[in-house]
C-alpha cells in the first residue's frame, strides 16, 4: 500500500458524491436501512442470502459514480426487478436464490428512496448548523454524514455480514430480458458495464472503510455529528427521515418459504475481512500509527486538494472535498471541519460576529500546527544533520508563528470593531438607562475594571514585547512574553463578553 492509494480511494467517494445530487440515500445508508428494517420486521431472505440482498440494496445506483447514468430510471423500476426475477427462474440453485435475493434488495432500495426523494427527503431538507453559512453542497454533505452515522449505529452487526455484488454477464442477461419485456432497447457495452460495476463496488467498500475508520478512530467527532443530526430518524419538519424509509422497506418486503430457509456456501466476501484487509483500511491504520497521517501531512492534503480541484469545478464541490479531508482530521471538531471547508473556497461571511467565529476556528487550527512545528524544531534530532544547513524546520515554525500571530491580530481588530459597533447600537432611552446602571454596577464592583480601550492597548503592548522576545531567540523570555500576551487577550475577551 502507499499513500496514493489512500488518496485515490478517498477521492472515489468524495468525487462520486460531489457530482451526484440525484441520490436520496448514500450506499451505506441503503445497506443500513435494509438491515434495520430486517431486524425490526424480519428479513425477506435467509442469513445465507443476506449478502446478495444487502449488496442488491445499493445496486440501482450503479453507474451514477460519474454524475449521471442513462440507466438510472431502468434500474429504479419495478420492470427491472421483475426482469431480474425472470432471469433468476431460469438458473440453477444457488444462482437462482441469490438473484431473487438481489431483486428483493433492489426493491428495498426503491422503497427506501421513495421515502426520501426530492424536497421532502432528509438529505435535501436537513440544514446543519443553521447559524453558519458553510458554503458546502447541502445534499451531498448530508448524505455523506448520514452514511457515516448509519454505519456507526449498525457497525457490530454489519461487520458480521457479507456483500455479494452482481457480475457483468448476469447484468447483461437481465438488461436483455428487460428490453424483451418492455420493448425498450438498451446498449450493452460489456466493457463499459463492467467498469461501472467495479466502480460501484469500489465506492461502496471505500465508503464502508471510511465510515469504519471514522467510527473507530474518532468517536468524539461521531457523537458531535449524531448530535447535530439528532433528527435523522424522525426527519425535519420539511423532510422524511430514516424511520419512514425503514417502515417503507419493511412494508414491501415479502418473504417466501424458499428464500427464508435457503442455505448456500456462496455468500460473497465478508465486510469484516474487507475492513481488515482493504488497502484503504490498512493504509489508514499505517498512517494512523506512523508519522504520516493522512490529514496531518500537508503534502498529502495538498496533492489531494489540487487533484480534486482539477476534477471538481464548482466552489461548493471543492469545499466538499475539503470537508472530507477535514473529517478525517482528529485535530478538528465536526463544526470546525464544516466551517473551515467552506471558508477555504467561499471566503469569510459578511456578518462580523460570524467572521469572528471563523477567525477563532482558524486560529485554533494554526496554533495546533505552530505548536507541532515548534516542538519539531526544539527537538531536532541529531541525525537530521541537513537541518543545520537548511534550517527548514525553523523556517516552517516561524512561518506558522507569523501566520498565527497575524490571525490573532485580525481577531483583536474585529473584536474591537464589534465592541465599537455594539456601543452605538443602543436603540431606546430604556436601553441607555439600563446600560448606564450596568456600567455603574460594574465600576462599583471593581475599581480596577479597565475600559476596552485600555485592554486593547495592553494587548498591543504585550504583542510588541512578545515580538521583541521572539527575536532574541531566548526561549524562556519568549514563553513568558507569550503568556503575558495570552493573558492580555483573555482579559480583553472576557471584558467584551460582559
Ligand atoms: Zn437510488
Amino acid at each position: 500500500m502507499n499513500k496514493r492509494h489512500a488518496i485515490k480511494a478517498l477521492l472515489v467517494v468524495l468525487l462520486a458524491a460531489a457530482v451526484n445530487p440525484a441520490v436520496a440515500w448514500g450506499p451505506v445508508s441503503h445497506i443500513s436501512l435494509s438491515y434495520e428494517a430486517g431486524v425490526k420486521n424480519g428479513f425477506p431472505v435467509s442469513d445465507d442470502l443476506l449478502g446478495a440482498y444487502l449488496a442488491g440494496s445499493t445496486e440501482p445506483d450503479v453507474g451514477l459514480d460519474d454524475g449521471k447514468s442513462e440507466d438510472y430510471g431502468v434500474y429504479h423500476s419495478e420492470d427491472f426487478a421483475k426482469a431480474m426475477e425472470t432471469v433468476a427462474m431460469s438458473k440453477e440453485s444457488p444462482d437462482r436464490e441469490i438473484l431473487l435475493a438481489r431483486a428483493a434488495g433492489m426493491r428495498s432500495h426503491m422503497a427506501g428512496d421513495s421515502a426520501a426523494h426530492g424536497k421532502t427527503g432528509y438529505a435535501e431538507a436537513k440544514i446543519m448548523f443553521p447559524d453558519i453559512q458553510s458554503g458546502l453542497p447541502k445534499h451531498t454533505t448530508n448524505e455523506l454524514i448520514v452514511d457515516m452515522i448509519m454505519y456507526d449505529r449498525n457497525k457490530e452487526a454489519l461487520k458480521k455480514q457479507s456483500l455479494n455484488f452482481i457480475d457483468v454477464d448476469t447484468l447483461i442477461e437481465i438488461r436483455k430480458e428487460y428490453s424483451r419485456m418492455t420493448g425498450k432497447e438498451l446498449k450493452n457495452d460489456r466493457d463499459a458495464l463492467k467498469k461501472e460495476l467495479l466502480n460501484h463496488r469500489a465506492m461502496v467498500l471505500t465508503e464502508l472503510s471510511l465510515a469504519h475508520h471514522l467510527s473507530s478512530s474518532d468517536p468524539a467527532k461521531l457523537s458531535q455529528m449524531k448530535e447535530e443530526y439528532s433528527d435523522l430518524n424522525l426527519g425535519t419538519t420539511d423532510g422524511n427521515g430514516a424511520d419512514k424509509a425503514v417502515a417503507r422497506i419493511a412494508e414491501q418486503a415479502k418473504s417466501s418459504e424458499n428464500l427464508s430457509s435457503f442455505k448456500t456456501t456462496n455468500k460473497g466476501f465478508k465486510i469484516k475481512d474487507y475492513l481488515n484487509n482493504s488497502l484503504l483500511a490498512k493504509s489508514m491504520q499505517a498512517l494512523e500509527r506512523g508519522a504520516l497521517k493522512l490529514t496531518k501531512s500537508s503534502a498529502i492534503r495538498d496533492s489531494l486538494q489540487s487533484f480534486a480541484v482539477g476534477k471538481v469545478e464548482a466552489g461548493r464541490n471543492k469545499a466538499f472535498v475539503n470537508f472530507g479531508v477535514n473529517l478525517l482530521n482528529k485535530d478538528l471538531s465536526f463544526k470546525q471541519a464544516v466551517v473551515l471547508a467552506g471558508k477555504a473556497t467561499s471566503g469569510y461571511p459578511e456578518d462580523q460576529a460570524q467572521k469572528l467565529a471563523y477567525l477563532e476556528i482558524e486560529a485554533e487550527a494554526l496554533k495546533a500546527q505552530r505548536d507541532k512545528a515548534q516542538a519539531d524544531y526544539n527537538n531536532r534530532p541529531w541525525w537530521k544533520f541537513w537541518l543545520y544547513f537548511t534550517n527548514s524546520d525553523k523556517e516552517k515554525y516561524e512561518k506558522l508563528e507569523a501566520q498565527y500571530q497575524a490571525k490573532l491580530r485580525e481577531i483583536d481588530t474585529i473584536r474591537a470593531q464589534i465592541a465599537a459597533d455594539a456601543s452605538v447600537t443602543l436603540v431606546s432611552d430604556a436601553d441607555y438607562a439600563a446600560a448606564v446602571s450596568e456600567c455603574a454596577e460594574k465600576a462599583a464592583q471593581s475599581d480596577t475594571a479597565a475600559g476596552l480601550a485600555d485592554l486593547q492597548a495592553a494587548v498591543d503592548a504585550a504583542y510588541k514585547k512578545y515580538v521583541a522576545a521572539a527575536e532574541t531567540q531566548n526561549q524562556a523570555a519568549a514563553k513568558a512574553a507569550e503568556q503575558e500576551l495570552n493573558q492580555a487577550r483573555e482579559n480583553l475577551k472576557a471584558a467584551m463578553q460582559h
